[in-house]
C-alpha cells in the first residue's frame, strides 16, 4: 500500500520491534510482521497483530512481569 505518512512511499512487508510498556512492565516483542515504508520507514502493524500483542501484554502483566522479551509469533 501507499504510505499514507511521506506519500511517496510504498510499505513492504517485514519485521519491527515492538515496545509496550505499561505500568512498571516493559515488553519487548522482536520480529512483529508489518509493513514498511520503503521511503520514510513508517511502520504499519495490523489491528490483528496489534491485538495479539495486547492480549499478550495483558498475560504478562497478570503474572507480574517488569521486563521481558519476546519473539511474536503471528
Ligand atoms: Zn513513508
Amino acid at each position: 500500500m501507499k504510505c499514507a505518512i511521506c506519500r511517496n512511499g510504498i510499505t513492504e512487508e517485514g519485521y519491527t520491534t515492538v515496545v509496550l510498556e505499561r505500568d512498571q512492565m516493559t515488553l519487548v516483542f522482536k520480529r512483529v510482521p508489518a509493513e514498511i515504508c520503503n521511503n520514510c520507514g513508517e511502520e504499519y502493524i495490523s489491528s490483528e497483530v496489534n491485538k495479539a500483542l495486547l492480549r499478550h501484554a495483558r498475560k504478562e502483566l497478570n503474572r507480574g512481569v517488569t521486563l521481558e522479551m519476546l519473539n511474536f509469533a503471528a
